[in-house]
């Protein structure tokens, strides 16, 4: 068992002790088997969530309308879930109703393919009721059922499917496969941010190509936002010599760039459709500019370093190793250290003191100068000190006078 399955097996023996069953669900159980690292440990047990919360000392009711109880033990958090069963789904993406129920079969039935509906015991025994243990070996994603219905419960089971390609180099078993071509169209139901998740997911998984390969298969892609036209493009992403993102930063950033997205309103308006944060669309604004002049002039200026910062520097370079064209990283982290300053506020004279010097009156005038200072500090044409930037705003401020 792993360390995070013996910190949490405490947790399991006493719902048991209390005669109800407990046991580990979900994707932990299936990284633990494929020996992948686990990000949470999710527990699923017959104690409905008031008789959990009667066990321990320290719940949360993170989602206790569906079942779910976070129990903290010793800094950790488990969510832990009742058995349950949904119906309903006429949105085809969530559940009308939930039902609590007593049996582990109708929980993990529940569970959209045959390797997220293992169960484990405390003692590190695998309930396997659907032969996911068999689907796990030979690679395969196989939803749990009739595919076709699990895709009408809820859409987006389809770009899990193809995400969990991508992150497990899986292939996807054929009727299920077949049921997402009939299906896709209903992805447009899906909120675009959940979409967005798997999205994300797949092309940072370990095998993006099985994962690409899903969406063009399928046709899924079409039903994506912004992608209905991008068949090519996902060709192309699909021919670069094997490649591995590392990031959201990094994975919008060759997105933006294969789809031709390289100015800035045009990156905008891509990621607005995905519903992206303003905080991610500005960091690959900037990467997607540093990508620009690393591909025209084979290296970055001074101020191209300057203006882009170091988080998108990287993620720039990140991106141009995929595509042929990227740096030393180590060199690069270099030349940014070198640079004289790192952000506008360091530089040695402001708007108070070209006033106080009676250099200039408020007004546009200022701007250009402060901006021309800040350029020849950058490109350390002049040092950063007050006297030497007094001098060369006044030479400017002269030049501009003339
Ligand atoms: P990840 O590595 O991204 O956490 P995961 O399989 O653990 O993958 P979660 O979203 O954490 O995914 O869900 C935990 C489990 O809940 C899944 O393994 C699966 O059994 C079930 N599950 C999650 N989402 C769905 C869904 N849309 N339909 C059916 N079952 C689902
Ligand atoms: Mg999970």
């Amino acid at each position: 068992l792993p360390a995070e399955f013996q910190a949490a097996k405490p947790i399991i023996e006493t719902i048991e002790a209390a005669g109800y069953e407990a046991y580990f669900v979900g994707g932990c159980v299936r990284d633990t088997i494929l020996g992948k690292p686990l990000h949470d440990v999710d527990i699923a047990t017959s104690a409905f969530p008031a008789e959990v919360k009667q066990l321990f000392k320290r719940t949360v009711d993170t989602g206790i309308e569906h079942g779910t109880v976070m129990i903290l033990d010793h800094g950790n958090g488990y969510e832990t879930t009742t058995f349950r069963t949904e119906s309903g789904y006429q949105d085809f993406r969530r559940p009308d109703q939930v039902t609590f129920v007593r049996s582990l079969k109708e929980d993990l039935k529940r569970r959209d393919f045959t390797i997220n509906a293992l169960a484990m015991t405390a003692n590190g025994e695998v309930i396997d009721l659907f032969d996911g243990l068999a689907d796990m070996q030979r690679g395969v994603l196989r939803a749990v059922g009739v595919a076709e219905e699990r895709f009408h419960e809820d859409a987006l089971r389809m770009m899990r499917a193809v995400r969990f390609a991508s992150q497990l180099g899986f292939t996807i078993e054929s009727q299920t496969e077949q049921a997402i071509a009939d299906n896709a169209a209903l992805l447009t139901k899906i909120a675009v941010e959940r979409t967005r998740v798997e999205w994300e997911k797949l092309l940072m998984g370990q095998h993006p190509v099985a994962g690409l390969t899903g969406l063009l298969t399928t046709g899924l892609y079409r039903y994506m936002p912004a992608m209905a036209d991008q068949e090519a493009m996902l060709q192309q992403l699909m021919a670069l010599p094997a490649w591995h993102l590392p990031s959201i930063e990094s994975t919008w950033t060759l997105l933006s760039w294969a789809m031709h997205r390289t100015d800035e309103a045009a990156i905008r308006q891509l990621l607005k459709t995905w519903k992206t944060s303003n905080e991610l669309i500005s960091h690959v604004t900037a990467a997607v500019k540093a990508l620009t002049a690393l591909k025209h002039n084979g290296q970055l200026t001074a101020q191209e370093n300057f203006y882009t910062g170091l988080d998108a520097l990287r993620t720039a370079n990140q991106v141009a190793t995929i595509l042929g064209f990227g740096q030393d990283q180590a060199q690069l982290a270099q030349a940014y250290a070198s640079l004289p300053i790192h952000d506008k506020h360091e530089l040695a004279i402001n708007g108070g003191d070209l006033l106080k010097a009676k250099l200039v009156t408020p007004g546009p005038m200022m701007g250009q100068i402060l901006a021309a200072c800040l350029q020849a500090v950058v490109m350390k044409q002049v040092p950063n000190q007050q006297d030497a930037l007094l001098d060369f705003a006044r030479m400017v401020a002269d030049s501009k006078n003339r």
